[in-house]
């Protein structure tokens, strides 16, 4: 048997948990259906030739908190971070802005601008955090814990209700300011929760507390350079890394899994694991099928729920372009929104209804400024990432448009977004732009197949579907019916965003289900 392993899809939770099994001894091939590696954590030059954008995921930030970078000396491998100070802000129509530092005292400074209670409870917030740090890691580097587990620990209850509390409600009940309540219900944003969604309070105390203690950063020369780390690894450790190589199917007999086979009929046999690093239901419905899953099983990932879908924009530059709010343009990662938790809250209304949206929320890197080797000397490149719209449009709460098919509408979409953010953020924004490259939903899936609907995370983030019960309670534990097949993407827990954990996890389970040792640091 040539491999003892295989790995389906070389996103960066397939390519670490490619890289703990080969360090582990295990001769593994990686498959990935792309003719480049690295699923949404890649650079290409979009808008322009010589214009280096990140294409889905540009921030680096909650793999900082796991040991996988240090395990496998990313930085020695091309690895190289840009951590700058200030680090995140948030920007408002009226030209000012809040931003968190790399120091408390920074943030706190910026945060009483609004409110001096609002920075005391940020101080007190931060400091709760690091105290409960190693908890929460080995909880995110771990596999889940079960519901009744969780409510057993001590606080447990109290911990249930946080971690249900909407954005809005824990915001409102612990700032004062409308400016702090809108900052934190947008971090549930990342996590696609609108303001009223159950899980966006914690997630928005973990997120900013996570920002604050390790910081944001952009991948120096392009977030590529993650899967190219890690691809390193596998290859250094003796395994095998092939693109162009989508897998159509994997055999299933008495049980076990013993082959893929890969669309164009190529057959290879594995003599141990397969790690699926696809989105669940194409892992379920399509790779192993009812005959090797049940048909329970299988009706329960065709009705899994993919949340809201990501626009983008990627703008080449003739030269920077200044924020209205001053120092926003130098961080790593900018929210431009609507002064309002109502205004958030209208958006999902609209893209829930099939609407594209008249303000959402608009994250915003500035490429170059924080790395200049992205463009040609004085040149400079944007990225916009907008947080939502529709997958399928059936109007427009901008009356631009009738809706309809992606391909027609997105360029007349984004002159509207454009005009609004030159004018409430960016001024002269529009006069600057050499060349564009626009990203729909449908861009994205055509892209990369796990972006399925143009979603970002394998799967909606919903009580029924984090944690134990990811992607869904019979494989909330990486495992799957077919004991050697295992789930190690963003479908799996601790979800999405560059976090390795998936990855990490699912490597550690295998090695415990193979009875060796995971050659990887226990959270
Ligand atoms: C626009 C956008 C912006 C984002 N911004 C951020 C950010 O700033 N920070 C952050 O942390 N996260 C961000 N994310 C989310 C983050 O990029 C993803 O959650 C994460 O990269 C998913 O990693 P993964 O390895 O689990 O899966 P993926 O990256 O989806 O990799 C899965 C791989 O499997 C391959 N595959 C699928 N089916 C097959 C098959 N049959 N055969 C072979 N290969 C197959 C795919 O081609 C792909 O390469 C963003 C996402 C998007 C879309």
């Amino acid at each position: 048997m040539a491999y003892d392993a295989a790995v389906v899809g070389a996103g960066h939770n397939g390519l670490t948990c490619a890289a703990y099994l080969a360090r582990a001894g295990l001769k593994v091939l990686v498959l990935e259906a792309r003719e480049v590696i690295g699923g949404m954590t890649m650079s290409d030059e979009l808008a322009a030739p010589g214009f280096l954008s990140d294409v889905h995921a540009s921030g680096y930030l909650v793999a900082k908190l796991a040991p996988v970078a240090e395990d496998f000396d990313l930085a020695g491998r091309g690895l190289d971070l840009i951590t700058p100070d200030p680090n995140w802000a948030q920007v408002f129509p009226d030209g000012r802005s809040l931003l968190i530092g790399r120091d408390i005292e920074a943030t706190a400074a910026s945060i009483a601008q609004f409110s001096s209670r609002d920075a005391e409870t940020w101080r007190t917030l931060y400091q709760r955090y690091l105290t409960a740090k190693p908890t929460i890691v080995r909880a995110m580097l771990s596999a889940p814990k079960s519901l009744a587990e969780e409510l057993a620990a001590p606080h447990g209850a109290d911990g249930y209700r946080m971690l249900m509390q909407s954005g809005r409600s824990w915001a409102d009940e612990t700032f004062e300011s409308p400016e702090l309540r809108l900052f934190f219900a947008s971090a549930g944003l990342h996590f696609g929760l609108a303001p009223d969604d159950a899980l966006g309070g914690h997630f928005a105390w973990l997120f900013f507390a996570v920002v604050q203690d390790v910081g944001c950063s952009i991948v120096k020369g392009g977030m590529h350079n993650v899967p190219l780390a890690l691809a390193q690894v596998v290859e250094a450790a003796g395994g095998e890394v092939r693109t162009d190589a989508k897998v159509g199917r994997i055999e299933v007999v008495d049980g076990q899994a013993v082959a893929v086979h890969l669309a164009d009929g190529e057959r290879i046999a594995v003599g141990g694991p397969i790690a699926v690093n696809a989105d669940p239901r194409h892992l379920v419905v399509d790779l192993l099928g009812p005959d090797a899953v049940g048909a329970d099983l299988e009706a329960k990932l065709k009705r899994y729920e993919w949340g809201p879908s990501f626009f983008g924009i990627h703008l080449a530059l003739d030269a920077p372009v200044d924020f209205k709010a001053a120092p926003a343009g130098q961080v790593c990662y900018v929210h431009a929104s609507e002064l309002s938790v109502d205004a958030l809250a209208r958006m999902f209304v609209d893209i829930r209804a099939g609407r594209l949206p008249e303000h959402p929320m608009v994250g915003i890197v500035n490429e170059s400024a924080c790395d200049p080797s992205r463009v040609p000397e004085g040149k400079a490149l944007m990225k916009f990432v907008v947080h939502f719209v529709p997958y399928k449009v059936t109007g427009d709460a901008t009356g631009r448009t009738s809706g309809g098919d992606w391909d027609a509408i997105k360029d007349v979409y984004a002159d509207y977004l454009l005009e609004w953010l030159d004018e409430a953020f960016l001024p002269g924004l529009r006069k600057r732009i050499i060349s564009r490259s626009i990203q729909s939903p449908v861009d994205y899936e055509r892209r990369t197949s796990s972006s399925v609907h143009g979603t970002h995370m394998h799967g909606a983030f919903v009580p029924w579907q984090v944690g134990a019960f990811r992607p869904v309670p019979e494989m909330g534990h990486y495992q799957t019916p077919v004991p050697n097949v295992y789930l190690c993407g963003a479908g799996a827990h601790p979800g999405s965003g560059v976090s390795m954990g998936p990855g990490h996890n699912a490597a550690a389970t295998i090695c415990a289900d193979l009875a060796i040792r995971f050659p990887g640091r226990a959270a």
